[in-house]
């Protein structure tokens, strides 16, 4: 028998292990297991050359759970150890440099885990003692068992040992012993362990006898799946995509495509990225993707290792390049780690490109369902953007879709503005907003439709990124005003008609609450409707990205604003016009000159006593003066507009058209509308 210290100088290893290794304890299980499957692998390859002649056996991974001895034992029939290599893998190499790191990082424990392989040593967070009993495959090797208590000595003895490989067998300490039960252990392999490369036994299948479940003679294999993502793509049919899929995501309905990662330069990474129907926001989960190192699961907590729109998608990455032995926030500060991201990222965006040059038919079957994925991406990632812009796609009303340099060049002609803006014209409810977009197609535009969760950001990011672009919503002007593309002729209106006729719309457009009316005038098609209701742009994105946000804030409280624009060419306008400057001209004339002598008299007296530097005479009673005559003139005119019924149906058809007419208003317009007939 031999004893000795392990190859530490620091007699506090054992505690750091205990106490900071990992956050979590269970993960010690996916540590042994893959030793055992590292050992299974390397004989295969050893006989595969050559170099072992012996036979291979049965090469499963045995775990199995002893609660009266209270131990739980991992055993394999890998290519085993001698006390040589475990002086060298064991006794040295795990804790090799310890010495310098533990100088170096004393404080930040964490650190030193991140650049071990503590590997073996992390069944000491469970363990009051450890045994490794073990042969080799070398030709006359002698069978060895080691064992140690979780203090820097151990002890080493040869022993007799009949097949080849190994168990290392624990003792598992008094706090840990949920270890000791079979359904924990299995629940973990289910968890580590579904996808490695090698049989992983762990008690016996069981079946339903006499009222309870009792054990099979048959081995309970926790990894009859198939990790799909190892294999090539031109291998692989939809159906074994699907299949793969569901295994992971169970319950899940199927996803609509797919990209199968297959990297092996810079660094090795491959994975299966699903992108499941998204249907609302509720549907958005995050950690579906699982992270792997070698087939061995490590987490699905990868905020920060993939690019951050990845989290919406599903499946599977596998890379041996991102360090296993880990703390997140130690991930995610790790350069190599940001590289994979972007990397990721890139070839997410080259699989999406491909898809759309190679058939673009389907991508734009696809598109309303993946938008949402390349826009989050766009948004979020600068890179993705960069090579997103070439593939993303948006639609018209017409459900045509488009590139945004065909986009563009479609549009330029008609749509560019006096500024050289190009001004994308967009509905967000094609059916609420039907006659605003088809006053636009009349007029030779071309409507996009932006109804998507992330469009309202989209749209600001292409603002953005694209000069000289401008995106209107359908309903916040009148077509002829969307795109201004001279300055606009007026409405054909001498200004005491547009006094007049203010004041009657004014006076006609029923009580709304926090709603204000503009009230303006242009002189449109004939055929146009009378009055059409706008609401404008900039006030509404305010309002809109104001509710997103908590606490509404200023724009929130603002009232909604809306212009009522009358078409002075409308033939019942031009004649509602023309009725009301014969019978109020008389009245109303008089009262507008006297108001324009006083305004002209103030306006003297103010010129007058700032030219003198002097302090202003009162004018309060003239100013008072100006108010009573602008009342009279109010009243005079909306008591005629009481007179005109067809004022209020002008106006009330325009509101009807924009969803603003409702309750009583709405009940009169119908019943005006029947004595109209
Ligand atoms: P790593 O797996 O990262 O090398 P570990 O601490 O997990 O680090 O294991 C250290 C070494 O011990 C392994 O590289 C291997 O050489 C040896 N070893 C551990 N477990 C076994 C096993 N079951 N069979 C054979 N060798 C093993
Ligand atoms: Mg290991």
């Amino acid at each position: 028998m031999a004893t000795g210290k392990i190859g530490v100088t620091t007699e506090n290893i054992f505690p750091i292990i205990k106490k900071f290794l990992y956050s979590d304890h269970e993960i010690f299980l996916r540590e042994l297991v893959s030793n055992a499957i590292d050992a299974t692998q390397k004989i295969k390859t050893l006989s595969s050359f050559g170099d072992y002649k012996g036979e291979l056996g049965d090469l499963k991974v045995v775990v199995s759970v002893d609660k009266n001895a209270g131990t739980l034992t991992v055993s394999d029939h890998g290519i085993g150890m001698d006390a040589d290599d475990i002086n060298k893998y064991i006794n040295q190499i795990a804790f090799s440099g310890a010495e310098e790191f533990l100088a170096k990082y004393k404080d930040t424990a964490n650190s030193i885990i991140g650049h071990f392989g503590l590997g073996f040593y992390s069944a000491f967070m469970v363990s009051k003692k450890v045994v490794i009993r073990s042969l080799s495959y070398k030709d006359g090797a002698k069978a060895v068992e080691w064992s140690c208590d979780g203090s820097p000595e151990f002890e080493m003895t040869e022993i007799e040992k009949a097949g080849r490989g190994t168990d290392i067998v624990l003792y598992i300490d008094d706090d840990n012993k949920d270890f000791l039960e079979q359904d924990r252990i299995d629940t973990l392999l289910k968890k580590y362990c579904r996808f490695l490369p090698v049989p992983v036994v762990s008690g016996k299948e069981k079946e339903w006898k006499d009222g309870k479940y009792v054990d099979t003679d048959k081995d309970n294999v926790v990894n009859a799946s198939e990790p799909l993502w190892t294999k090539k793509p031109v291998d692989l049919t939809d159906e074994d995509y699907l299949k793969f899929y569901h295994e992971l995501m169970p319950g899940n309905e199927d996803p609509m495509f797919w990209i199968h990662l297959n990297v092996d330069y810079p660094f090795t990474l491959t994975g299966i990225l699903y992108f499941p129907k998204i249907r609302s926001n509720f549907d958005v989960q995050k950690n579906r993707i699982q992270l792997y190192c070698n087939q061995v699961y490590v987490t699905d907590q990868v905020e920060g290792v993939v690019p951050e729109f990845m989290t919406l998608m599903q499946g599977v990455i596998d890379s041996p390049d991102i360090p296993l032995n880990v703390s997140r926030s130690y991930l995610q500060a790790d350069q190599q780690v940001k590289k994979i991201s972007s990397y990721i990222s890139k070839k997410v965006a080259e699989k999406l490109d491909k898809m759309f040059r190679d058939d673009r038919k389907s991508f734009e079957e696809k598109w309303d369902d993946i938008k949402i994925f390349i826009e989050y991406g766009m948004l979020t990632d600068e890179k993705f953007y960069e090579s997103a812009k070439k593939f993303f796609l948006i639609k018209d009303v017409n459900s045509k879709y488009y590139t945004l340099d065909e986009y563009r060049i479609l549009i330029e002609p008609e749509q560019t503005d006096k500024d050289e803006t190009v001004v994308y014209l967009y509905s967000t409810d094609t059916v609420s907003q039907y006659t605003y977009i088809k006053a636009c197609e009349d007029k030779g535009y071309n409507v996009l439709v932006m109804d998507g969760q992330l469009d309202s950001h989209i749209i600001g990011l292409i603002e953005q990124k694209i000069e000289k672009t401008r995106f209107v919503r359908v309903d916040s002007d009148i077509p002829e005003r969307l795109i201004v593309k001279d300055n606009q002729d007026d409405a054909g209106l001498t200004p005491l008609q547009t006094d007049i006729m203010s004041t009657l719309i004014r006076s006609q457009i029923p009580e709304i609450e926090k709603t204000n009316f503009i009230v303006s005038f242009a002189a449109l098609k004939e055929s146009d409707a009378p009055a059409t209701v706008t609401r404008n742009e900039f006030m509404r994105r305010m309002k809109e990205m104001a509710a997103m946000q908590p606490g509404a804030g200023f724009y929130g409280e603002m009232p909604d604003s809306y212009e009522i624009i009358i078409n002075t060419n409308q033939p019942v306008v031009k004649q509602v016009v023309e009725d009301a400057t014969t019978s109020l001209e008389k009245e109303v004339a008089p009262i507008r000159a006297d108001i324009e002598i006083l305004n002209n008299h103030i306006e003297s007296l103010r010129k007058e006593a700032s030219e003198k530097k002097e302090s202003m005479p009162d004018i309060s009673d003239k100013e008072s003066k100006v108010t009573e005559l602008r009342n009279t003139e109010s009243e005079v005119i909306s008591s005629y507009a009481k007179t005109q019924p067809k004022v209020k149906q002008i106006i009330d058809l325009a509101l009807l058209q924009s969803n603003l007419l409702k309750g009583e208003s709405l009940n009169e317009f119908i019943k005006r509308s029947i004595s109209l007939l």
